[in-house]
């Protein structure tokens, strides 16, 4: 192995992402190094990609992007046990800390101190991606790397439509962007009776239509109410997936809701955003934001459906090698595709 690697890396203040070489990451005595294989693009690259404001007061310059991936363990630190060299995996990218109380309570997924791969520190867009062997997880051989890649955003879906029972029960999620037509197929496969998605892009609809067994609405050209009384939803809607971070969903979700529903927040507003309170009080209806994945009942979970039944494989609708990395970005960046995945061993 050469000392060196190609990485997609944040390393101008400006738009875009540059190709680059960078040292092959030394490992540490509780880290493995993983040989990446497939990557896939996240709407947070996009924003990094962008250099939005959110970006600008995140990011530091440079750095390597990308937390979602699929490779092989090249490498094991001297105290690493139970993984082996040559064994595939995905791996979670929120690197947590170990001396909050909510970490020593086991909940790892609310560690304060959470830092994120290609957001904080030097992330996946990489040939060569150190991690530390706790975030490590090993794929299954019926778990291939197209879809290995994509565990990190299935994973916000499973756990956003885990949040709540869903057996026998109606669902309504807003916003058909790849989470949210992830979170459809998990709701149908976890037993809900309707799925209703909701979005005003119609291709993103149809996209949904592919994936899963779902109701679309566009709602910039049907009303939702007409939708329920059609699925004789007389009562309104029993559990809420807001997964688009757009205000007139949020406020079409709760007029939506039955009296006691209750409603998972995954979808990030871009600022702050006004709620009717008194509705969420008079409707006695529940709220959970929603922050990454549970480490690691989420990652179990979804590896279990996956094994099970759910096929989430018709969300991936682009493939490109990594040397065509501006043309992966600028599908992505169209708002049309579902994800893209970049491949990283065609180099
Ligand atoms: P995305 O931007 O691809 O999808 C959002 C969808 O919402 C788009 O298709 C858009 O057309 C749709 N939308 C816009 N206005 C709408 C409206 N009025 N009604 C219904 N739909 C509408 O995003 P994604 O990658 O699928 O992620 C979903 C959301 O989750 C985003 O807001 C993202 O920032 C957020 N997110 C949160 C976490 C977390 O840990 N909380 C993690 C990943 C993503
Ligand atoms: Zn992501």
């Amino acid at each position: 192995m050469t000392n060196e690697m190609n990485s997609l890396v944040k390393a101008h203040p400006l738009e875009g992402l540059w190709m680059q070489t960078a040292p092959v990451p030394e490992v540490g005595p509780d880290d493995v190094l993983i040989r990446i294989n497939k990557t896939g693009i996240c709407g947070t690259d996009i924003h990094i990609w962008n250099w939005d404001e959110w970006a600008q007061k995140t990011i530091p310059v440079p750095l390597i992007t990308g937390h979602e991936f699929a490779g092989v363990i090249v490498e094991l630190g001297r105290n690493v046990k139970g993984l082996i060299l040559g064994q595939r995996c995905s791996g979670e990218g929120h690197l947590i800390g170990k001396q909050s109380r909510q970490s020593r309570a086991g909940k790892f997924h609310l560690d304060p101190e959470t830092r994120g791969i290609g957001v904080n520190e030097h992330g996946a867009f990489a040939e060569y991606l150190r991690l530390p062997a706790f975030n490590v997880v090993p794929l299954p051989d019926e778990i291939n790397d197209d879809i290995g890649a994509i565990l990190d955003p299935l994973g916000n879906a499973v756990h956003t439509a885990l949040s709540f029972d869903l057996l026998g029960e109606d669902v309504l999620i807003t916003g058909a962007g790849p989470i949210g037509i992830m979170a459809a197929a998990v709701a149908r496969h976890a037993g809900a009776r309707n799925v209703v998605i909701t979005d005003i892009n119609q291709d993103r609809l149809d996209l949904a239509t592919k994936v899963a067994d779902v109701t679309p609405v566009n709602v910039s050209r049907t009303n939702l109410v007409d939708i329920q009384a059609q699925l004789k939803i007389t009562q309104g809607f029993d559990v809420g997936l807001e997964m688009s971070g757009n205000q007139t969903a949020l406020d079409q979700m709760i007029e939506a809701m039955v009296m006691g529903g209750r409603i998972a927040l995954l979808g990030i507003p871009p600022g702050k955003s006004p709620v009717d309170w008194s509705q969420i009080v008079f409707k006695a209806i529940t709220l959970k934001g929603i922050y990454g994945r549970e480490i690691f009942e989420t990652w179990y979970k979804m590896i279990a459906m996956l094994q099970n039944g759910l096929d989430i494989s018709g969300i991936i609708t682009h493939h490109f090698c990594v040397e065509d990395y501006d043309k992966a970005f600028a599908t992505m960046r169209s708002g049309n595709s579902g994800k893209v995945v970049l491949d990283w061993r065609t180099a």
